[in-house]
Order: structure tokens, then C-alpha cells, then sequence
């Protein structure tokens, strides 16, 4: 049933909690990692998603562009995007409900899994970080003044991962994804939707790629706060109370 696939990680979500929003690894060496993926850009400039071997940079107002190959990342994750898995998306499920659906489709939840969500959404919700400047504050202050963005009836894209929670604190548990509209213009952090016509695509995961930083800022960060389960939930989930 499974075949054994890889994921790429640059950095840790920990890190990125702590304020190490700046990393030495270029969209350019990302996107030879994979041509699917999500992530932020230095300074925490916006949210990053990866379609079909294109970059996007979603900006803190919600719009997006096409990223520079020359930007360069703190915190992103990426994989070739093989769709092993494909189903319906039942209509008029929410954000936790489609959660619990795709729960049923994977074989295990002990594995990684990359997901695409493709089609009609008729109301999509996110935010979206806006740039830092330094000397930056901790992720839950950054996120403090984010934006909510009210997307409805959108065709679009919803793409990121589902990961195990025994990778909290590498990566972001349970499910993390970003939306981009249809005509790529805008998008950022989803904190929930509704799905109207939509299909699913899973790509299973066995292996993880880690690249870990070689700044001085990473070396000195905390990697293992008290609180972490808060400050991801803060930065990550915010008010949907979802995981
Ligand atoms: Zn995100």
C-alpha cells in the first residue's frame, strides 16, 4: 500500500516561534526540494506556497505574487506532490469535519501526508504574517497584528500537510495549510473554510528531509519552550479552536 516518499523540512517550527525569521536557504534551493510545499519568507514576509513548481509569496494585505528564486526562507516545508490518494470531498463539510474525513481516508495517521484541496470553497478564512522588523519579537507577538481575510465562493487551491504530533515542535501537528485563489492574486493562512465541490488528494509520507540553519541566531535559540503547545496554537490555529 505504501511506498516510501520524502518530505523536505528547512528549519523547525520552534524556531520560527522563538523570532528566527531569517534563514540562508533560497527558493531557488527549495524548489529543488520539491515542487509542492508551504513556509514563510525571511523577515516572516508573508506566507509561501509551492503549486506545481511555482512560489508564491501571500502578502500580509492578502495578495500574492510569484516569488523571487533569490528570497530566502526561515521555516519551509516541500515535496514532489505524487497524488497516490484521490476522493471527493463531501459538500458543505467545514474546516474540522473535513479534518475528521480525511482522518478516515489515510491508511494510518502515523505517517506524513502531504494534502491537495482542489476546487469550490464557499467561504475560506485566513491571515496572513506581515513583515518584521528587527529586533523581532517572539511568533506570538508578530501574529498579534494579523489581518483576517474573508474569502467567498472562491475557486482555489488549499494545499499543506498533515503531520503526526510527535513532530510538534519540528513542524506545525496536525493539519497546516495555505490557500491561493484560482487566479493566484490572493491568499495566506487558513484558519478554516467550507468546502462546496472539492477533491482531496493525499501523498503519503515515510521519510523527513531536515536542513537545520547554519546562522548564529538559530544557534542560540530556545528549541524547547514551556509553553509550546500555546504558541502554536496562538500563532497556528488562532480563534477556529481546530486543531
Ligand atoms: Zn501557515
Amino acid at each position: 500500500m505504501f511506498i516510501r516518499h520524502s518530505i523536505f523540512q528547512n528549519s523547525l517550527m520552534s524556531a520560527l516561534l522563538d523570532g528566527i525569521y531569517d534563514g540562508e536557504m533560497t527558493i531557488s534551493e527549495l524548489l529543488a526540494k520539491g515542487n509542492f510545499g508551504i513556509g514563510t519568507f525571511n523577515g516572516l514576509d508573508g506566507e509561501m506556497i509551492i503549486l506545481d513548481g511555482t512560489c508564491y509569496q501571500l502578502r500580509g494585505d492578502g495578495s500574492a505574487r510569484v516569488a523571487d528564486l533569490d528570497q530566502q526562507t526561515p521555516y519551509a516545508v516541500a515535496t514532489n506532490f505524487v497524488p497516490r490518494i484521490l476522493v471527493d470531498a463531501p459538500r458543505g463539510l467545514g474546516r474540522d469535519e473535513l479534518s475528521a474525513f480525511i482522518d478516515e481516508v489515510e491508511p494510518s495517521a502515523n505517517y506524513m501526508y502531504a494534502v491537495r484541496i482542489t476546487g469550490r470553497f464557499s467561504e475560506v478564512t485566513t491571515r496572513t504574517v506581515v513583515k518584521q522588523t528587527k529586533p523581532y519579537p517572539p511568533m506570538t507577538e508578530a501574529v498579534g497584528s494579523d489581518k483576517e481575510l474573508h474569502f467567498s465562493n472562491v475557486e482555489g487551491v488549499i494545499g499543506g500537510f498533515r503531520t503526526p504530533v510527535y513532530e510538534r515542535g519540528i513542524s506545525v501537528p496536525g493539519c497546516h495549510v495555505h490557500f491561493i485563489d484560482a487566479a493566484r492574486e490572493s491568499g495566506g493562512h487558513v484558519l478554516d473554510y467550507t468546502v462546496d465541490e472539492a477533491k482531496i488528494e493525499l501523498c503519503p509520507s515515510s521519510d523527513l528531509e531536515l536542513r537545520l540553519p547554519l546562522t548564529q541566531e538559530f544557534g542560540r535559540a530556545n528549541l524547547a519552550p514551556e509553553d509550546l503547545d500555546k504558541q502554536l496554537h496562538t500563532t497556528e490555529v488562532k480563534t477556529t479552536g481546530g486543531h
